[in-house]
């Protein structure tokens, strides 16, 4: 199985290219097709997988093809909620290198420093936001941040985030998001709590395991 063949836009394929990918991982092959369908995803998959680019390459297929029809300023339209300063970094810089022929706008935001750069950014307009719990919560009760335009959402390890107590956090956040959205959902363990959680985030899932 090649890129070409899951029918991966050019800008992107070129991206990949030069990152010196070859062959989708098992979870990128599995989950890609899916997701460009627009199905809600249930991820059964650790770090190291390759799962980052196996949402990240879809998502900004699917805003790339829709941005042409946007009018005023950008809003945000994916947000990909993980636990740690460490991992939304990680994933921003994947959407940087997968996104960087396209124009779509990332930004990634989390606590521990100055809003200022990140409330700056904002205003500026951004298409797909990066987020750690508090920190978004943070900046949405001070309005710097509306979800009301958000097409798709990533809750990423999910298993971490309640085992660092992030629940009733993600829960605040789940529940200022439009009913009508595209979901994926990413754990790498599947006790009753997570199945739950899933349930309670994801319409008719397709769920890949690798
Ligand atoms: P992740 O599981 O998303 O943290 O990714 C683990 C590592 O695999 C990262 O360093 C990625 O850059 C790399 N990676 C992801 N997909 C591929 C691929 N198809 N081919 C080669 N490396 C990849």
């Amino acid at each position: 199985m090649t890129f070409n063949e899951l029918n991966i836009i050019e800008p992107i394929l070129k991206a990949l290219q030069t990152e010196g990918y070859t062959q989708p991982t098992p979870i990128q092959e599995q989950a890609i097709p899916v997701l460009l369908e627009g199905k809600d995803l249930l991820g059964c998959a650790q770090t190291g997988t390759g799962k980052t680019a196996a949402f990240a390459i879809p998502i900004l297929q699917l805003l790339q093809a829709n941005s042409r029809h946007e009018q005023g300023p950008k809003a945000i339209k994916a947000l990909i909620l993980t636990p740690t300063r460490e991992l939304a970094i990680q994933i921003g810089e994947s959407f940087a290198a997968y996104g960087k022929n396209l124009k779509l706008k990332h930004l990634v935001i989390y606590g521990g420093v100055s809003q200022l750069a990140q409330t700056t950014a904002l205003s500026k307009g951004v298409d797909i936001l990066i987020a750690t719990p508090g920190r978004l919560l943070d900046l949405m009760n001070q309005k710097f941040i509306h979800l009301h335009k958000i097409q798709m959402f990533v809750l990423d390890e999910a298993d971490r985030m309640l085992d660092m107590g992030f629940v009733n956090d993600v829960k605040k956040v789940i529940s200022k998001l439009p009913a009508k959205r595209h979901s994926l959902f990413f754990s790498a363990t599947m006790p009753p709590a997570i199945q739950q959680l899933a349930d309670s985030i994801l319409t008719n899932p397709v769920k890949v395991e690798v």
